[in-house]
């Protein structure tokens, strides 16, 4: 078990999903988790309670990550309490899934404000402070689709490509001050996300998937953690494939 005992670690759209496994798996392992949420607070206070049960210990950080002043805001609110954030990761994303003909300027706007200026502005606030302490981790939640390409999901695929540009960069950036930065990118996992996919289209997924079913969002978490921990120490701009072999 990785132990991320005295790690304070800021997780973005942590009310569900992805966000709220990992929340969990991180607390489990010792890490003060602060549980970021934009509108649904009854939601994010559902995952505090629930890393509180795992034995761990986490609060509230509520903001929209496409915001940058009230990131700015948050992050330095939270750092002056904790003395610092270890480890971020930046998993709130959005998708509008359209065709290419059906793209709008909105659904650009939209998704990129979130999915990546929000990473952008998210590292921004935590770099500082982790540079100060010499040590931090960064990582960033792409999906498979950025390098598989899905048609009907121009706009997000981009955007999860484009996380992994920053990936690369942050880690070249940020070697030589003990942090590190890493992409997990997932498969289909099961979540609001993708609840809504008709169950054909589900079982076009399983049936594309070597391992032959869907993922849980605790499978993804688990990689989270191994990157956040001290035993990632030598791994730095990489991509953490959590797809069940569904692009090899
Ligand atoms: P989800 O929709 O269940 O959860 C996303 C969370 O992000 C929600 O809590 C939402 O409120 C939050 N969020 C959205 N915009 C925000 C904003 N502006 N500020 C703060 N929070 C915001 O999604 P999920 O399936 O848990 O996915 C989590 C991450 O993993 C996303 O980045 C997603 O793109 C990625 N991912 C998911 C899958 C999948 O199959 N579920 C696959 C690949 C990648």
């Amino acid at each position: 078990m990785f132990d991320l005992t005295g790690k304070i670690a800021v997780v973005t759209g942590g009310s569900r999903g992805i966000g709220r496994a990992t929340s969990i798996s991180l607390a489990r392992a010792g890490a003060y988790v602060l549980v970021n949420y934009r509108s649904n607070e009854e939601a994010a206070a559902e995952t505090v309670r629930l890393v509180e049960e795992a034995g761990g210990q986490g609060e509230l950080l509520g903001f929209d990550v496409a915001d940058p002043e009230s990131v700015e805001r948050a992050i330095k609110e939270a750092v002056g309490r904790h003395g610092g954030i270890d480890i971020l990761v930046n998993n709130a994303g959005i998708s509008i899934d359209q065709l290419l003909l059906r793209v709008s300027a909105k659904d650009l706007e939209t998704t990129w404000a979130t999915n990546v200026n929000g990473a952008v502005y998210c590292a921004k606030a935590c770099i500082r402070p982790m540079m100060k302490k010499r040590w931090g981790r960064i990582i960033n939640l792409s999906s498979v689709v950025a390098e598989s390409g899905n048609p009907g999901q121009v706009v997000y695929s981009a955007s999860k490509a484009a996380l992994l540009g920053l990936t690369r960069t942050l880690a070249r950036e940020y070697a030589t001050r003990g942090i590190t930065v890493n992409a997990v990118a997932p498969g289909f996992i099961e979540t609001d996300m993708t609840a809504e996919l008709p169950d054909a289209a589900k079982q076009g997924i399983v049936d594309q998937t070597p391992l032959g079913r869907i993922g849980r969002p605790e499978e993804v978490a688990a990689a989270v953690v191994f990157l956040a921990s001290e035993e990632a120490s030598y791994i730095t701009g990489q991509v953490v494939r959590v797809n069940g072999g569904m692009h090899v």
